[in-house]
C-alpha cells in the first residue's frame, strides 16, 4: 500500500481569465484582453503546493472529461501529485469564469461541474487513499455531504485539517473532527454567525479562535494574511508572527499556507511550529503571480527562515 504525507479531497477548477477595462454592466457587453486558463481550485492548489515541497501527496477529486481536466492533472502531474484519485466524468470541469478590471478588482461566477458530484460513495470508494495518509485536508468547494463523508473515513491516527471555503455552517460531526479548523475572518465570522445571533463579531482573533474551539474542533488556526496567524488549542492561543515581503499577489495564499501546514503536522511538528513554517510557505507564495505558479519549493522556504 501507499503511504501519503497529505491525502487532499476537494476541488479542481480551470481558472479562465480575461482583462477588461471595465466588468459589464448587466445586459453590456465588453471587449477583453485574450483569455488566459490556470489550472485551480483549491484541492488541485493544495496538492500542488504540497507536492512541490516535498510532501507525498495524493488528490481525490473530480474532473470531466475535457481539455480542462487533462489540463488540470497535467498540472498536478508535474509537481509530482499522485492523481490515481482524480476521477473523471459526471459533468464538465469546474469553471471559475474571471474578469479582472485595471484596478485589479474582479468579478467571479464558478460553475462547480464535476466537483458538485463528488460523491460520499466517490469517498468509500478510496479507502486505499485514507488507509495510507498521515493528514487528510479537506474544503467546502464539494458537496458538504461528501465533506461529512471525509470525516467519517479516517484512518485510525489520521488528522484532519478543514479550510472551510466558500464558508457555510458547518455539522458538528465534522467540527469534532477538526485538527486544526483554518478560517480566515469572513470565514469565521460565517462559522460563528448563527451563534451570535446576528452580532457583530469583535476584532480580537484571539476571541474568534475560542468561540471556534468552543464550537468543537480539537485546534484552530486563524490566518491574517499579512498579519500572519493565530493558533488555539486545549493549551491556549499562540500568535504566529508573518514574515515581511513584497506582496505581489495573494491568489492561492491560503491554499499554500493549508497544505504546508497540514503536511508539518503530518511530520509529528507541533501546531505552532507547523503554522509558522506554513506563515513562511504563505509569504512566499505572495510575492509571485498566479496561485500554483507561485508555490516554493522547500529550499525556497528555507530562504525565509529567521
Ligand atoms: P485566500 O485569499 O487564498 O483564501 P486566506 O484569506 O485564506 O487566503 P491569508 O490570510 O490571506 O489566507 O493568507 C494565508 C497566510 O499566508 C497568512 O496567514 C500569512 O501567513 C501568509 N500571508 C498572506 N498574505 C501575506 C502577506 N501580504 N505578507 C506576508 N504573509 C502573507
Amino acid at each position: 500500500m501507499n503511504t501519503y504525507d497529505l491525502l487532499v479531497v476537494g476541488s479542481a477548477n480551470a481558472d479562465l481569465v480575461v482583462g477588461v477595462d471595465r466588468r459589464p454592466a448587466a445586459g453590456e457587453t465588453v471587449l477583453g484582453s485574450d483569455l488566459v486558463v490556470h489550472p485551480g481550485g483549491k484541492g488541485a492548489n493544495q496538492a500542488v503546493a504540497a507536492a512541490r515541497l516535498g510532501a507525498r501527496t495524493a488528490l481525490l477529486a473530480r474532473v470531466g472529461d475535457d481539455g480542462h481536466g487533462r489540463l488540470l492533472r497535467d498540472s498536478l502531474d508535474s509537481a509530482g501529485v499522485d492523481t490515481s484519485g482524480v476521477l473523471v466524468g459526471g459533468a464538465p470541469t469546474g469553471v471559475a469564469l474571471i474578469t479582472v478590471d485595471p484596478s485589479g478588482d474582479n468579478s467571479i461566477v464558478v460553475s462547480p461541474g464535476a466537483n458538485g458530484r463528488l460523491t460520499p460513495g466517490d469517498v468509500r470508494a478510496a479507502g486505499e487513499l485514507f488507509a495510507g495518509a498521515r493528514v487528510v485536508s479537506v474544503m467546502l468547494e464539494i458537496p458538504l455531504e461528501t465533506v461529512a463523508e471525509v470525516a467519517r473515513s479516517l484512518a485510525d491516527g489520521t488528522r484532519l485539517v478543514l479550510n472551510p471555503s466558500p464558508p457555510a455552517p458547518l455539522p458538528d460531526e465534522v467540527l469534532a473532527a477538526c485538527d486544526p479548523l483554518i478560517v480566515n475572518e469572513h470565514e469565521a465570522k460565517v462559522i460563528l454567525g448563527t451563534e451570535l445571533g446576528g452580532t457583530q463579531l469583535g476584532t480580537d482573533p484571539e476571541d474568534w479562535a475560542r468561540r471556534l474551539l468552543a464550537r468543537g474542533p480539537r485546534s484552530v488556526v486563524v490566518t491574517l494574511g499579512s498579519e500572519g496567524a493565530l493558533v488555539a488549542d486545549a493549551a491556549g492561543t499562540r500568535r504566529v508572527p508573518s514574515v515581511k515581503v513584497k506582496a505581489v499577489d495573494t491568489t492561492g495564499a491560503g491554499d499554500a499556507f493549508t497544505a504546508a501546514l497540514a503536511w508539518r503536522l503530518g511530520t509529528g511538528e507541533s501546531l505552532a511550529d507547523s503554522a509558522a513554517y506554513a506563515a513562511r510557505v504563505g509569504a512566499a507564495a505572495v510575492t509571485r503571480e498566479g496561485a500554483q505558479e507561485s508555490y516554493p519549493t522547500a529550499e525556497e522556504v528555507a530562504a525565509y527562515a529567521r
